[in-house]
């Protein structure tokens, strides 16, 4: 699915593999760690999923939780900073 390692954030909205019942396959990061908090944007249901689980049923990133730094509102994206 996904090449090497990837860094989910608080606030990332994420495609699962199946819809919940709602019709909604889109659910928002609400926590990160060892379980993660998703919040279903069609309901507004949360669940608690062991990041194994969460990686297995992601299907993709459907949008990235934006950092809202002043003077980054225009232009290109910034270069990735080491660390
Ligand atoms: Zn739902």
């Amino acid at each position: 699915m996904f090449p090497g390692s990837v860094r989910f954030h608080v606030g990332d909205v994420v495609v699962m593999k199946k819809p919940h019942p709602c019709g909604s396959s889109e659910w928002e990061i609400t926590r990160t760690g060892i379980d993660f908090g998703l919040r279903c944007m069609g309901c507004g249901r949360r669940v608690m999923v062991p990041r194994t689980q969460f990686e297995r049923q992601v299907r993709k990133v459907a949008r990235y939780a934006v950092e809202t730094s002043p003077g980054l509102r225009e232009g290109p994206p910034p270069p990735r900073r080491q660390g």
